[in-house]
């Protein structure tokens, strides 16, 4: 791959942006400069919106079901080359191949989900409304979307949305993250294969001035933004001013509680999964630890003893169990955290500050961290840290923990572990995160299931995938009508 600039992907054809400014794509496990993104221009998105534009009219006449079809063949020619989009991923953004194939499973089982079109776009109608009058409504399409993409998921995020905005008839222009342009690239390059007409679908490489570019373009009707908090809310405000449509999903601090009569042995593979897993930067990582009551001791022992022994190293290498962090910025953003945490008086138990990969000495790791006597009022405790760092703060009972989780402005996922029914069936029902894991300790919903939190972690109505998204991609055309 060298250092080569990735390219423009404009109605059916691979573009070079003019643009001067380059940024650097770094492999996180060696530390390399693999590739050169180019920090696209207005022109470039307006050249991308114009596509799209003129492909809206006949894209939008074509049946649903032949529109579908288009995903059908998609979804086999991803699984031919879902080895080879795997790889990419891990080389540029670090996960293990193993999370790297999770999410591109997860990323053509949205383009699965969205071949239901047929029944799911339906709209409703009902007769005699009034006298001899009936009434329809039909769900349209409405033009040109784009989504923006976050570093962590540089496969999957993008097809939360784009699969069922174009199968409903809509054209669409993908901005993947600066950080890890290769994995859409290569996508995009099996994108090409399926043969859409031009237009359809583009992706335009770049940062802030393609995102502004995106937002403030008078022929974009809708944005779909994943990200972190301070993004989204920005996203969230200027679609309101410019008048689109739009879903922006951010940040998160999600809280695992653990009960006294939680089954530890058993429950222990998910709980470190849930904290260490794509090195604790997924928006559904466990991030802040909640042993209720007695349990704490014991709790802290065992997720110690699991955590310690975790093989970190090169995502590609298959006994890897943890990768680097996304970059050397990063890093250091992560380990700024843990001298905070020391700073303030939490009681570092576990420290990844230092650890070593042989053989790879400029790649940008950081070791499984815990922290314990973590106060709700700290630094860590309150800030997403994105990072495999584990903050454990005690609570006395369900209510307590329950509080814990409801004050914070951060709301997208919460587990709970406990053998109890009824104990789960309150956690539930009272918290205010709107993913919510039972011995689980990534609730992770699937395609045909909405994704998206509460409070700071989203803003908007639709969420990700699901059935609604639907509704998002389409405008429901009311007719009412008499025969005179
Ligand atoms: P980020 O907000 O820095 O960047 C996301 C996207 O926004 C990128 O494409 C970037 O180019 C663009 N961007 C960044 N700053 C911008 C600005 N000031 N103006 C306009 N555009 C801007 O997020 P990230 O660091 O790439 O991703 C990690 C964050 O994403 C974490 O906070 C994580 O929790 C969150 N995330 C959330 C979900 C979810 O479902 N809620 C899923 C994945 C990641």
């Amino acid at each position: 791959m060298g250092t080569a600039i990735v390219k423009n992907f404009i109605n059916g054809e691979w573009i070079q942006s003019r643009s001067a400014t380059l940024g650097d794509v770094w492999c996180p496990a060696t530390g390399e400069k693999i590739a050169q993104v180019p920090y696209s221009t207005r022109e470039d998105v307006d050249r991308a919106v114009q596509a799209a534009k003129a492909a809206f009219w006949e894209w939008r006449a074509t049946p649903p079901l032949s529109r579908a079809r288009y995903l059908f063949r998609l979804k086999d020619l991803f699984e031919t080359h879902f080895e080879d989009i795997s790889r990419t991923l891990v080389r540029e953004m670090g996960k293990v191949i193993d999370e790297a194939r999770g999410e591109v499973r997860r990323m053509i089982e949205n383009v699965e989900h969205a071949t239901g079109v047929t029944t799911m776009m339906t709209g409703y109608c009902l007769e005699d409304i009034a006298k001899d009058i009936d009434c329809t409504a039909e769900r349209q399409p409405m033009g040109v979307f784009a989504s923006i993409a976050p570093f962590n998921f540089p496969a999957m995020v993008p097809w939360w949305f784009m699969p069922y905005a174009i199968v409903a008839g809509n054209t669409y222009i993908v901005k993947p993250s600066e950080q890890v342009p290769l994995t859409q690239t290569r996508i995009f390059e099996v994108v090409e294969e399926a043969g859409f007409p031009p237009g359809v679908v583009n992706m335009v490489h770049g940062s802030k001035d393609v995102v502004n570019a995106l937002l403030d373009h008078p022929d974009i009707r809708g944005i779909s933004f994943v990200g972190s908090t301070p993004t989204a809310r920005y996203i969230y405000k200027r679609c309101g001013e410019t008048g689109k449509r739009v879903q922006s999903l951010g940040g998160a601090k999600n809280a695992v509680v653990v009960m006294p009569d939680a089954n530890l042995e058993k429950g222990m593979p998910s709980l470190i999964t849930s904290f260490y897993g794509c090195s604790g930067q997924r928006c559904l990582s466990g991030s802040i630890l909640v042993p209720v009551g007695e349990i704490a001791g014991e709790l802290r022992e065992k997720f110690v003893a699991a955590a310690a022994p975790l093989k970190v190293g090169d995502g590609l290498d298959e006994k890897t169990q943890m990768g680097p962090v996304v970059s050397a910025q990063h890093k250091k953003r992560v380990l700024n955290y843990i001298e905070q945490g020391i700073k303030d008086g939490a009681e570092l138990v576990l420290d990844g500050r230092t650890t070593q990969v042989p053989g790879y000495p400029n790649g940008f790791y950081v070791g499984p961290t815990v922290f314990d006597q973590v106060k709700p009022s700290m630094t860590i405790a309150r800030e997403e840290i994105f990072g495999p760092v584990v903050t454990m703060i005690h609570a006395q009972d369900l209510d307590q923990a329950i509080q814990l989780i409801n004050t914070r402005g951060f709301a997208n996922a919460a587990c709970l572990y406990t053998g109890s029914g009824a104990v789960a069936r309150e956690f539930k029902y009272r918290v205010k995160p709107s993913m919510v894991g039972i011995n689980i300790g990534i609730a992770a919903p699937m395609s045909f299931f909405p994704f998206g939190g509460a409070g700071d972690s989203m803003f908007g109505d639709v969420k990700g995938h699901g059935r609604e998204i639907f509704h998002f991609f389409t405008d429901a055309k009311v007719v009412i009508t008499r025969w005179l």
